[in-house]
């Protein structure tokens, strides 16, 4: 590990997740409500399980109610598209996920346009994605809030403000590169877009002041391609083989920037695993309680507004 601070995460996304668990407290005590949370999981797949029990043991630590609904995986698209219907129309379910991804065969985009846009926390329906880029007031998807509180708080530690840094974003997925983009500019950031057909990627990266790596391939962000001083969010999250012989398991979790490399010239850097994976469940958590208050007309709890 070269100079780089470490942007820790756990620790960030803990923080959240208390303010949330306040935030619940102050709903309980001003309406006698907590607010529930509901997760569709179709199939068996292992990571999005792992992915479901940790959405359900956090919403219950903070104080709400998680609803799971698990489907086989040959179920039929229109069983999916039922659960979600049935899920808009009941009056005590405030935020509906659905695990993604769906199985092959199952039309992945008509099962989230199903999703009542006033309880989707994932912040993925058109509506949602059509209010975060006209920069109305909606549900945002939770990775790329994530990456800016990350990044944010990164900067607040260096005496730096965000405001008029040129963020590059290397993805363009519906998921997080797309809504990043528009979080990030949403901070006055100047910020370009990279993916898979960017001319010298490298040199772009090496333009970032803020660079956020969202691509899914371990350790394609080089050190030479990072600016001294730079603040990385690695939003990768690939498994691969370990290779020290002393391991305990065969496989390993990095990112999508040789993190090592990155260190000795970034001044701050996230982890994988540690990083940004932690933060997505607690901004779900925090979506969850605004689509509440959003729905019901009360007021957000203070500690949710900075
Ligand atoms: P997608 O596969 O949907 O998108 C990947 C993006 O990377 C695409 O825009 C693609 O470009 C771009 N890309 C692929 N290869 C290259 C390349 N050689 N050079 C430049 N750009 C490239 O992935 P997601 O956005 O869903 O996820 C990205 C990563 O983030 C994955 O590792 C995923 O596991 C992780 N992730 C982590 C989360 C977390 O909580 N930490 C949550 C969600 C995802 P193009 O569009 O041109 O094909």
């Amino acid at each position: 590990m070269g100079d780089a601070s470490l942007i820790d995460g756990k620790a960030i996304a803990a923080k959240v997740r208390a303010d949330v668990t306040k935030a619940v407290t102050e709903l309980n005590t001003a309406h006698d409500y907590a607010p529930t949370l509901a997760v569709v999981l179709v199939g068996e797949d292992p990571a999005s399980q792992v992915y479901v029990r940790n959405k359900h043991k956090f919403t219950r630590e903070a104080g709400m109610q998680s609803l799971e609904h698990k489907l086989p995986i040959d179920v039929d698209e229109d069983t999916i598209v039922e659960l979600v219907r049935t899920l808009n129309a009941n009056e005590a379910v405030d935020g509906i996920l659905v695990q993604l991804p769906l199985p092959d065969g199952i039309n992945t985009k008509r099962v989230i346009g199903e999703i009542d846009p006033a309880k989707d926390v994932d912040g993925l329906t058109e509506i949602s994605a059509g209010r975060l880029s006209l920069g109305h007031a909606g549900l945002r998807p939770c990775t790329p809030v994530g990456s800016v509180i990350l990044a944010k708080q990164a900067l607040d530690a260096l005496g730096q403000d965000i405001s008029g840094k040129h963020c590059v974003i290397v993805g363009r997925s519906i998921l997080v590169g797309k809504p990043a983009a528009f979080l990030f500019l949403e901070q006055n950031c100047t910020v370009t877009i990279a993916h898979s057909r960017t001319k010298d990627l490298a040199g772009v990266c090496r333009s970032a002041d803020i660079l956020v790596a969202a691509v899914g391939r371990p350790l394609m962000v080089k050190g030479d391609w990072i600016k001294p001083g730079a603040i990385i969010i690695d939003v990768g999250i690939n498994r691969v083989p370990n290779t020290n012989p002393n391991a305990k398991r065969a496989t390993k979790l990095v990112g999508d920037v040789d993190f090592e490399a990155a260190s000795k010239i970034a001044a701050a850097i996230t982890p994988v695993p540690g990083g940004v994976g932690p933060m997505t469940i607690a901004c779900l958590l925090r979506n969850t309680v605004l689509a509440a208050c959003a729905r019901r007309g009360w007021n957000v709890p203070d500690v949710l507004l900075s």
